[in-house]
């Protein structure tokens, strides 16, 4: 399947075949899918069916942090049933060390454009105010929650265009759930610049105000949108100039939480092994238990599984985001999955040349 989705052509007119398909709901396409996508990087068609990859993981020592993979979709009415999933997530997680994290996507909660228009100061008209209301309700609602039941939150990061009424909601959050554990996370995309100055500002205010912080940190998943976007509308682009600009900042990061481990708890979600193994070392240095209480590490379910199992094996908090969700409505998840598994995104190099290193290593007995 690497090989196939490695071909960016096969992989382009694929994904328009699939989308199309499986909206007209050909039943013999979404079969192919669930045998092969699905089969690959989604968990089951929901929480119970994917409680048997919850399981094969933990016996490994590696969570499971359930994703709910619905993207796309504006409606209010998904947007309330998100709302209910994620609760159940929680109650789900209660006590359960094979769920280390309920996570969820701010897109998930509310619109884009809607989250756009907050952001830029404008004035929202009586329904939007209704609307963005309902969006501050659910966020709460999940986060006290998740406080009463001490489970740990995490909310992914999205477009900059967005991301800083995101930010300014999780920051309320943090403040009102986070006084003695970190019990909201906010995700942090280092492929930005200025990022360094956000934690420090956020450091600051968490000091005066008292509570502790948790962050998500990835390099980023939007760059050529975001590089397009700001090309198009003629502002400075939000992101790194180079990929070792952003290795770079992805470093300071793990700096950031090294340093401020009276403050500061941090997931390092990256498929890039030097990453890791910067963390490691790190860790080390400052003689920080591999299970320290507060650093944890992920991968996404299907990929990277040299460096999960890796962490797993040698009891660090590792752990895989386990998208789950009806294969119709994963589609979008898998596409985006299948993009950038392409040989110009550069994944699939990496993934197939493991494989097959592991295929010759058992060939060689
Ligand atoms: C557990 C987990 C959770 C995630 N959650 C989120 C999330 O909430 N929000 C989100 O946006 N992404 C998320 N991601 C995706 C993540 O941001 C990355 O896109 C993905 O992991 C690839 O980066 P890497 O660190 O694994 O590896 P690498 O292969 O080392 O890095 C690739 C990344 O480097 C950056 N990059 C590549 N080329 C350039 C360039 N020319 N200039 C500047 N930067 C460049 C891009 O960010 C690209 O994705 C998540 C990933 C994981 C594993």
């Amino acid at each position: 399947m690497f090989k196939t989705i490695e071909n960016p052509a096969l992989t382009n007119v694929g994904i328009g075949l699939l989308n199309f398909t499986v909206k007209h709901n050909f039943p013999f396409v979404t079969d192919v899918v669930r045998q092969t996508l699905f089969e690959q990087f989604v968990g089951g068609e929901d929480r119970e069916k994917s409680m048997q990859v919850v399981k094969m993981l933990f016996k490994h020592h590696i969570g499971s942090i359930f994703d709910y993979a619905i993207e796309g979709k504006e409606e209010e009415k998904t947007f309330d049933h998100t709302f209910e999933e994620i609760k159940q997530n929680i109650k789900f997680a209660e006590g359960n060390p094979a769920i280390p994290f309920v996570v969820f996507k701010p897109t998930g909660f509310g619109r884009l454009d809607l989250y756009t228009e907050v952001q830029r100061g404008k004035e929202l008209t009586g329904s939007e105010k209704a609307e963005w209301e309902k969006v501050i309700h659910r966020y709460d609602e999940v986060c006290k929650l998740a406080f009463e039941r001490n489970v740990v939150v995490m909310i992914d990061a999205e477009e900059t265009w967005m991301q800083s009424a995101v930010d300014d909601l999780v920051n309320s959050m943090m403040e009102k759930y986070n006084r003695e554990k970190a019990i909201v996370w906010n995700t942090v995309q280092m492929y930005r610049t200025g990022r360094l100055e956000y934690l420090q500002q956020d450091l600051q205010r968490a000091r005066e105000k008292g509570y502790v912080l948790g962050y998500k940190f990835v390099r980023g998943a939007y760059m050529e949108k975001e590089r397009e976007r700001a090309a198009a509308m003629n502002y400075p682009d939000p992101i790194q100039p180079n990929k070792q600009a952003t290795d770079d900042n992805y470093n300071a990061a793990i700096d950031f939480v090294i340093n401020h481990l009276d403050k500061v708890s941090g997931y390092f979600g990256s498929h890039n092994e030097k990453s890791v193994e910067l963390v490691m070392d790190k860790m080390r240095e400052k003689n920080l238990e591999n299970d320290h209480s507060q650093i944890f590490f992920g991968q996404l379910y299907g990929m990277s599984d040299n460096i999960t199992y890796f962490l797993g094996e040698k009891k660090y908090n590792a752990s895989k985001y386990l998208p789950y969700g009806p294969v119709k409505d994963v589609v979008p998840y898998l596409t985006r999955r299948a993009q950038e598994n392409t040989s110009v995104a550069g994944q699939t190099g990496r993934e197939l040349g493991l494989i097959a290193k592991e295929l010759q290593r058992r060939k060689n007995g």
